[in-house]
């Protein structure tokens, strides 16, 4: 068992450097990792690094745009609670 470097959690694997912490730092961290850690993802993960990074990317950029319009609706309420 050891400690994830990035969220604490614990992870059921025998050191830093095994596949099973990668794995879980290729799901949770893909955006956090360090150079070292970095190195050891790509050659585990090979291409589905960058993969894993631009569907984490994809997500971002839905929930900002799903917070935005959901502000946008709060907002024209207001305006329409307000001033109608
Ligand atoms: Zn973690």
């Amino acid at each position: 068992m050891v400690e994830c470097k990035y969220c604490n959690q614990d992870i059921d694997a025998d050191g830093h450097d095994v596949p099973e912490y990668l794995d879980h730092l290729g799901e949770c961290h893909p955006h956090d990792v360090g150079r070292i850690d970095e190195q050891r993802l790509r050659i585990q993960w090979e291409g589905d690094l960058d993969e894993a990074r631009s569907v984490s990317y994809r997500w971002s950029a839905l929930t900002i745009s799903v917070a935005a319009a959901s502000a946008f609706f709060v907002f024209g309420l207001a305006v329409v609670v307000l001033f109608g």
